[in-house]
């Protein structure tokens, strides 16, 4: 195997993904814990927006602060290197989480026993079933009077629309919680409260009948876990790891973060299962990691928190050949050749510069507004990453300039804030009015603090009559000209000057789909 082969294969890049409150945090410093990035816990602060921030800006700001120290964090384990990618949980910034799962190659889904799926992991889900991405569930919070484990599995293939195959299993629930079966391996490992570190107290059980597991854990018990592994073993098929890569099962673990159980069970599998750096489509073709020129793509991007320093930190993930520090590189879009003195990566809690990265990994590149969300970098070819769509916007309102003296900053800031993807811009003419959309309220209150106090540009935003963005196509040309003419102003042009279709409602939108069949409506921005 040629160096960047066994770089390749070494590689696990993933992000831990969940409903706010299900464990996600907890469980990210604990498997930092196992990998000897951290020592104690504690250690990786959450980077929740709460709800109690909604109407304080520097909250938020500090709390973006956390979110980029947290934004990619790597460990090395077994000698394999683990990148995860953080995510935001809140729902108001659940675009960046998508994007950000354009950049992982596996997911591990957190979901609370207590609550089962939530709102926020059908739509987490959702995404990854678009772009096929093999994720692993972890059933968290055992410790607690949760659901039956059989009906949390037939919640999950319901609501997540995915098969799931349980590889490990809990022995009772909430206070008489005892441990899990590892149906993968066949071990027992028994739980005990504020377990500290690596100490494991795992029990080969070769066979479930043997008195040991009555020893163990009771006869009680011990029959009943008979009785279940028996009862998997009739219902589910056998775990197929090609079926987990194919993203059309996922297998399940069963354990409690914060006490630190049924974590090793999971990271130890996933680093048996999980795929290595996987390729990538481009608009021209499909880019395979080992190809020998480097390539990336943007999908992030994150402001400087100093308002005086307006550079902000492009978070690039490698897709193929090898990224060297100070070499020149094409940025398509742009069509020019860039260079990185001092890239970096993320270690858990500080950054190092670096003079290379595989395949896999994510760099942090200093950037003065030469990016945008999915820009791509290549060693001279034009060609651009896929799989970076924008979706609708929930919330639409109209940017309204407060000081005409400072229309130029506005310009500018909201352009930069948008390229970060704060938010969505969409232009309608005549008179470049400036319609912003987002998920949530909260980026309106941070675009008009980002606005004043980095930009020095006051602004209002005026609610629109606007429900839903479909970008739209025809195959003929002069069609989609004379319905964009048609229209007017409830057409709107994306950061692409796409022509978008600004819906006032479902019916109208209905409507339009029904009356207009030359013309093709999109739901999300990428439609290649
Ligand atoms: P996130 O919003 O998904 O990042 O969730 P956090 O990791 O911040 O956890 C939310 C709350 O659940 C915190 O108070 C944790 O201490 C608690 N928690 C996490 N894991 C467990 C667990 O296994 N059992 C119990 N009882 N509480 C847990």
């Amino acid at each position: 195997m040629s160096t960047i082969e066994q770089e390749i294969a070494k590689r696990r890049t993933f992000g831990i993904i969940s409903h706010p409150d299900a464990g996600k945090t907890t469980l990210t410093e604990k498997l930092l814990l196992f990998g000897g990035a951290i020592q104690t816990a504690g250690a990786v602060k959450s980077n929740k927006i709460k709800k109690s921030a909604t109407s304080d800006f520097m909250e938020i700001e500090k709390q973006r602060g956390i979110s980029v120290a947290t934004s990619v964090m790597t460990f090395e384990y077994h000698d394999l290197k683990i990148n995860i990618l953080d995510t935001p949980g809140h729902k108001d910034f659940a675009e960046d989480t998508y994007r950000t799962l354009t950049a992982v190659d596996s997911v591990i889904l957190v979901i609370d026993c207590v609550k089962g799926v939530e709102e926020q992991t059908e739509r987490l889900m959702e995404v990854c079933r678009m772009r096929k991405t093999p994720v692993i569930i972890f059933i968290n919070k055992m410790d607690r009077e949760g659901q039956n484990p059989f009906d949390l599995l037939d919640e999950l293939e319901q609501k997540l629309m995915i098969k799931v195959r349980p590889l490990t299993w809990p022995i009772n629930i909430g206070q008489n919680f005892k441990g899990v079966y590892n149906l993968y391996d066949k071990s027992l490992n028994l739980f005990s409260v504020n377990k500290t570190r690596i100490e494991r107290d795992i029990v080969a059980i070769d066979d479930l009948n043997s008195p040991e597991l009555d020893k163990q854990v009771g006869e009680r018990d011990a029959n009943q876990l008979r009785e279940d592994v028996e009862l998997i073993e009739g219902v589910y098929d056998e775990f197929d790891r090609q079926a987990y890569l194919d993203a059309d099962v996922a297998p399940v673990f069963f354990g409690s973060a914060v006490n630190n159980f049924g974590v090793q069970e999971l990271l130890d599998t996933f680093c048996d299962i999980a795929p290595a750096t996987l390729p990538r489509p481009t608009d021209v073709r499909v880019i395979i990691p080992t190809d020998k020129k480097f390539s990336g793509f943007v999908f992030k991007i994150h402001a400087n928190l100093d308002p005086k320093h307006r550079d902000r930190i492009a978070f690039l993930r490698v897709c193929s050949g090898i990224f060297e520090r100070n070499k020149f590189y094409h940025h398509v879009r742009l069509d020019k050749d860039v260079r990185f003195s001092n890239p970096y990566n993320f270690m858990a809690q500080s950054k190092d510069v670096i003079d290379e990265a595989f395949p896999g990994d994510v760099v942090g590149l200093y950037d003065t507004g030469n990016f945008k969300i999915g820009d791509t970098l290549t060693e001279g070819e034009d060609f651009f990453f896929q799989g970076i769509p924008s979706f609708s916007p929930e919330i639409f309102k109209e940017l309204i300039n407060m000081d005409p003296l400072k229309s130029k900053q506005l310009e500018k800031g909201i352009q930069q804030l948008t390229d970060e993807g704060v938010a969505q811009l969409f232009l309608i003419q005549p008179g470049n009015r400036k319609v912003v959309g987002t998920v949530g309220d909260l980026q309106f209150e941070v675009i008009q603090y980002r606005l004043e106090h980095e930009y020095g540009a006051k602004c209002r935003f005026d609610s629109m009559p606007i429900s839903k963005a479909c970008w739209i196509t025809s195959d003929n040309p002069a069609k989609l000209q004379e319905y964009i003419r048609l229209k007017g102003t409830q057409i709107g042009y994306d950061k692409d000057e796409h022509p978008v279709f600004l819906a006032e409602s479902d019916w109208m939108l209905r409507m339009n789909i029904q009356n207009n069949p030359d013309i093709r409506f999109h739901q999300t921005s990428e439609f290649k």
